[in-house]
C-alpha cells in the first residue's frame, strides 16, 4: 500500500527525499512548505463549510487539506498521475468532500468543469454558446490554487474569461505575473493580462511569498493575488471578441502609438478599422496614446464603437 502523504507542509521535503520523488520542473512542482503561507491563502480565500472550491495543481495537498479541514468541498485537477494517486489515498478520510481528476487543466472541457464540476462530462446544452458576460451562477464560487509557473497565467485567464468564472479567485503566481495582473493604466507592467482580467475582476496583491517558502526553492518570489468579480464593464458577446482582439493587437505593439497600431488593422470576425484616428477620436483617445495608457472604460468604448 502506498504511504499517505505528509499532513503538514513542513514534512513535504523529507517525505519526497525519503521516497525518491523528484519534483518536476516542467510541471512547476514547487511545493509550499510554509504553514503560515498556507494559512494566509486559506484565510484570504475565506472558504466556508459546504462551499465548492476549484483547485488546480493540488500537488501534495497542502492547500487542499487545509480547505477540506475548513469544511470546503474541493474539486482538484492534477496533471501528475503519481501525485494524484498519492493524494487520493492521503485525503480519503474526507470522503465525497474531495474529488480529484488526474488531468491536464489545459485539456479539460472548461464549459463542463465550470458548469457541473465534472471536467469529463459532456458539455451541457448551449454552454459553449453562453453570452460572455451572462450573469449565471458558477458551479465554483471560488478558485484557490498555487498555480504552476509555466502555465499559470494561461490557466487563470482561461478560467477568468469564462462565462461561468468563479466569483473569487485566490491564486499564487510569480510576483512579476501578479504585478502585471494588478497594473493600473499608465504603468509599465500594464499589458494584455491586466486588461483581460481587470475587465471582470478587481485585483489585489495580498502577500508576497519568498522562495524560501517552497521546496524546491524557485528562483523568483511569488505573490498571492485575490481577484473579485465585478460588473463594471459589461459587453455583448461580439463586443467581448472585439475587446480581446483589440487589446491583444495593441499589446503586441506596446511601444507604438495607437493610431499607427490600428491603421488598417483587421480585428476578430473580419472587422476592420477603416480610419484609426477617427475611431480613436470618437472615444476621446489621442492618436499618439500608447496601449499602456488606455483605461478600461476607453478599451470598452473602442470595442463598442467598432462593433456598431
Ligand atoms: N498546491 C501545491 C502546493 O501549494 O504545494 C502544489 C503547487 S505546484 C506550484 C503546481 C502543481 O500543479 C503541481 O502539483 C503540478 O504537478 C501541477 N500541474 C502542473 N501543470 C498542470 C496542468 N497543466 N494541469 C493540472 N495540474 C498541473
Amino acid at each position: 500500500m502506498t504511504a499517505p502523504l505528509p499532513n503538514r507542509p513542513s514534512e513535504v521535503r523529507a517525505w519526497c527525499l525519503a521516497r525518491g520523488f523528484h519534483p518536476s520542473r516542467t510541471l512547476g512542482q514547487n511545493f509550499l512548505v510554509d504553514g503560515n503561507t498556507v494559512d494566509a491563502i486559506v484565510a484570504a480565500a475565506g472558504v466556508s463549510a459546504g462551499e465548492r472550491v476549484l483547485e488546480v495543481g493540488p500537488g501534495m495537498g497542502a492547500l487542499t487539506r487545509s480547505m477540506l479541514q475548513a469544511g470546503a468541498l474541493v474539486t482538484a485537477i492534477e496533471k501528475d498521475m503519481k501525485l494524484a494517486d498519492l493524494l487520493r489515498e492521503s485525503l480519503v478520510s474526507f470522503g465525497d468532500a474531495f474529488s480529484l481528476h488526474a488531468m491536464d487543466m489545459l485539456k479539460v472541457s472548461l464549459d463542463s468543469l465550470l458548469a457541473t464540476g465534472d471536467p469529463a462530462a459532456a458539455s451541457p446544452d448551449g454552454a459553449g454558446m453562453m453570452p460572455a458576460d451572462m450573469a449565471a451562477e458558477p458551479f465554483f464560487p471560488k478558485f484557490v490554487s498555487n498555480l504552476p509557473y509555466s502555465v499559470g497565467t494561461r490557466i487563470l485567464i482561461d478560467v477568468c474569461r469564462h462565462p461561468l468564472a468563479p466569483q473569487t479567485c485566490i491564486v499564487m503566481v510569480q510576483k512579476e505575473v501578479a504585478d502585471r495582473l494588478a497594473a493600473p493604466p499608465g504603468t509599465p507592467d500594464r499589458g494584455q493580462a491586466s486588461v483581460w482580467i481587470q475587465r471582470r475582476y478587481r485585483v489585489e496583491i495580498v502577500r508576497i511569498v519568498p522562495p524560501t517558502c517552497f521546496w524546491p526553492k524557485p528562483e523568483v518570489s511569488s505573490a498571492v493575488v485575490r481577484l473579485v468579480r465585478h460588473d463594471d464593464f459589461p459587453l455583448s458577446d461580439g463586443e467581448v471578441s472585439l475587446f480581446e482582439s483589440i487589446t491583444k493587437t495593441a499589446f503586441m505593439h506596446r511601444r507604438k502609438q495607437m493610431a499607427s497600431i490600428f491603421r488598417g488593422a483587421k480585428m476578430a470576425g473580419g472587422v476592420t478599422v477603416p480610419d484609426a484616428s477617427r475611431w480613436l477620436a470618437s472615444c476621446g483617445i489621442p492618436a499618439n496614446a500608447r496601449p499602456s495608457d488606455i483605461t478600461m472604460a476607453d478599451w470598452c468604448a473602442l470595442a463598442r464603437e467598432l462593433g456598431r
